[in-house]
């Protein structure tokens, strides 16, 4: 390691006026760049919200073009020696980024749960626990990966992309950076990180996490803002080798367009409209209920949510009462209660997009089963919607084809077993999906006949080891496990002199 290693003044923390403001959280009003806690170029800053109480918790600044040269030259500045070191020295940083996030997981799962509004219980779990694991999971993989092989007269070497942006959404808010974060270090790349600006405090722990453990100045640098100005500088820079986006698909054509400019590798994770295929020998309650489990989990605000239920028209009834039997148990409210199995959507532009769905679907004629356009009873503050269920969708209805990201699911009607794989590929997406058989050979026939990323079959759980992306306009790219890491890497051929033949 030829770099030499700064120490970073701490962030200013600025006492936030309104008494309303939950003690956890602080202003923010720097950016990390180059190794330091610095100011933005600008003045202008971001309101974050607390999903359910809907008042200001944090400000961020919003950066603008020339944070963005700045960190992307710092990246840049940082590569040559960061992407010299040896695995193993990688792996040390990883491990100790995978402490320090421990150490940190109360204080993240209490940000998430505010931002995000994910039951605290669960967002300790899941939404700081898997980026903490992640982080481990790299360091461990840097010990067995082959990073070379001899093909005929060739070595082929694999060596890091360069500088990468990840841009992130906000959902599973640091799950998401650490999918990219982790992985783009293991490799050996510098990298700029714009994290969403709806949920972009946890990634201020992760910084203050990264510089507690000395990485070199410059390896990682974050820079807040909206995408449309720091996430379109970023697609666009010249000095930006590659950006891995996870978000909209709207947004990740539009960073498609732009890096197509300097024809930087771009890997995208979009949307999902995922359906849960229940076969006609499933048992029905655990379909069900594994199904509502995974259209529900984080208020339905999941890319891979299967939002769809395909069951055989004979068993429509039956799956229709077992499914409204099963929202039942989805209490609604404050992230903080020990009863609440449902937080609140992520923002009030969230609430009204997913309701004015529900509007839709009761408009296009859907049976509405259970839920409702309404706030629910006794949440007239926060981000809130109903878990609702919607019976015998029409496969071409806007509620079964669009991404509505909220808690609603569609049950759709099949004819019969082609019927049921015609319609779960029958929309743009190719995310996730499910399918439930008490024969798993059964499920693994129709599963294979699938165009989509990832098929659980009879709710079988998330692989962190698996590759993780879509199909059609659901991106293109993997994350997550060793496929994940080859996403940072690019190929070298060298080819050596054959040997001259003995006699
Ligand atoms: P979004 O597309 O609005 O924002 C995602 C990120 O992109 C944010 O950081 C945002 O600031 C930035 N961005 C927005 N417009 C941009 C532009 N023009 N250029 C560059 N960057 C831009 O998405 P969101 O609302 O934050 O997240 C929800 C979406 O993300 C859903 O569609 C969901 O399915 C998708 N998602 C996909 C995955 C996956 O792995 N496939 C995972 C989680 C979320």
């Amino acid at each position: 390691m030829t770099n030499i290693r700064v120490r970073a003044a701490h962030p200013t923390i600025i006492p936030v006026p309104s008494p309303r403001i939950p003690a956890i959280m602080q202003n923010r009003d720097k950016l990390y760049v180059d190794g330091a806690w610095i100011a933005p170029h600008g003045k202008k800053t971001i309101d974050v919200h607390s999903a359910s109480t809907e008042d200001v918790i944090a400000r961020i600044p919003e950066g603008d073009e020339r944070d963005v040269d700045a960190a992307v030259a710092a990246a840049k500045a940082a590569f040559a020696s960061w992407s010299a070191t040896t695995p193993a020295e990688r792996a040390a940083f990883l491990q100790k980024i995978h402490e320090g996030l421990k150490a940190r997981g109360e204080d993240i799962g209490k940000t998430i749960a505010q931002e995000v509004g994910m039951p605290l219980k669960l967002a300790t779990k899941i939404q700081a626990g898997s980026p903490t694991y992640t982080f481990a999971m790299y360091s461990k993989m840097l010990a067995s990966f082959a990073w070379e092989e001899k093909v005929g007269n060739s070595l082929v070497v694999r060596e890091p992309v360069g500088v990468v942006a990840c841009i992130t959404p906000w959902n599973y808010p640091l799950h998401q950076i650490a999918a990219k974060v982790a992985p783009a270090l293991a490799a050996g790349c510098t990298i700029v990180l714009k994290p969403s600006e709806v949920a972009p405090l946890n990634a201020f722990i992760l910084a203050e996490v990264i510089d507690s453990v000395g990485l070199p100045k410059g390896v990682f640098n974050l820079v807040t803002g909206f995408g449309p100005v720091v996430g379109e500088a970023l697609a666009r820079h010249a000095d930006v080798d590659m950006v891995s986006f996870t978000g909209s698909t709207r947004a990740g054509k539009r960073v498609a367009e732009l890096g197509a400019q300097t024809v930087k590798r771009i890997a995208l994770e979009l949307g999902g409209k995922s359906a849960s295929i229940v076969l006609d020998d499933a048992d029905l309650a655990a379909a069900v209920k594994g199904t509502v489990s995974a259209c529900f989990l984080n208020s339905g605000q999941t890319c891979s949510a299967h939002t769809r239920m395909l069951v055989p028209e004979s068993k429509y009834a039956e799956i229709a009462k077992l499914a409204v039997e099963e929202a039942q148990k989805y209490a609604v409210g404050d992230p903080f209660a020990e009863t609440s199995k449902l937080g609140p959507l992520v923002s009030a532009t969230q609430r009204e997009r997913v309701r004015g769905y529900i509007k839709k679907g009761v408009e296009e004629g859907a049976e509405l089963l259970c839920g409702g356009a309404d706030a629910p009873a006794g949440l007239a503050k926060g981000y809130y919607v109903r878990p609702t269920i919607f019976g015998r969708v029409n496969p071409k209805a806007a509620i079964a084809q669009e991404e509505i990201f909220g808690p609603v699911l569609s049950i759709i009607t099949y004819k019969d077993e082609d019927d049921a794989v015609r319609i779960a590929n029958g929309t743009p997406y190719g995310l996730g999906g499910g399918v439930w058989s008490k024969d798993e050979a059964h499920a693994l026939r129709v599963a294979r006949r699938l165009r989509t990323g990832q098929v659980d079959i009879n709710g079988g759980p998330f692989n962190p080891l698996a590759p993780f992306g879509g199909y059609k306009q659901s991106g293109h790219g993997r994350e997550l496990g060793r496929f994940g890491l080859e996403e940072f890497l690019e190929y070298k051929a060298l080819q050596l002199k054959p040997e001259p033949a003995k006699n």
